[in-house]
């Protein structure tokens, strides 16, 4: 995945299939919209991409921001909750991260944001799930 792709750049087999999609899935007036976006090709494709994490912390190494959690573009938190993370890191190693400090500062870190992270990728996955993505 590298970029989103421009509605002439969009294969037409990928055209037709979200075309029979729309059509089983969507009521009018939506239906007639999206059709009307795809044939004429005024739309974009934006690749979604989601990454629920099982951790954020190994040892000496934390991640922060999308290294860490992907949410789908939908939730538009991911660089608020970015600059969450980094915000509640920073706190967390004040002190110092000397010897053991850093592996306590860090594991303290993983125990406040994680739990955070995860509903934040899941409200992303649910608001898919409820546009009827399989
Ligand atoms: C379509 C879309 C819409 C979005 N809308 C919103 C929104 O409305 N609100 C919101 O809060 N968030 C939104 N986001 C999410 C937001 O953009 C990201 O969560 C945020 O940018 C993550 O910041 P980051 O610093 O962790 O990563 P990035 O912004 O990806 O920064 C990582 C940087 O590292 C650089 N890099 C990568 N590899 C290397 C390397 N080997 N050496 C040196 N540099 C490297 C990259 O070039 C990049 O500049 C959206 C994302 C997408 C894709």
């Amino acid at each position: 995945m590298r970029h989103s792709l421009k509605g002439a750049d969009i294969p037409q087999e990928t055209l037709d299939k979200l075309s029979e999609q729309a059509s089983k899935k969507w009521p009018e007036p939506w239906v007639s919209a999206t059709l009307h976006a795809i044939h004429t090709r005024n739309l974009l494709g934006i690749p979604i991409k989601e990454y629920m994490p099982d951790n954020l912390v190994k040892e000496r190494i934390a991640l922060i921001g999308d290294a860490a959690h992907v949410p789908a573009p939908i939730t538009a938190s991911g660089f608020n909750t970015s600059l969450q993370d980094a915000v509640e890191l920073g706190k967390c190693v004040a002190k110092g991260v000397k010897g053991d400090a850093a592996v306590r500062a860090l594991a303290k870190y993983e125990s406040l944001r994680l739990n955070k992270v995860q509903r934040m990728v899941q409200s992303g996955k649910s608001f898919s799930y409820s546009y009827g993505r399989s």
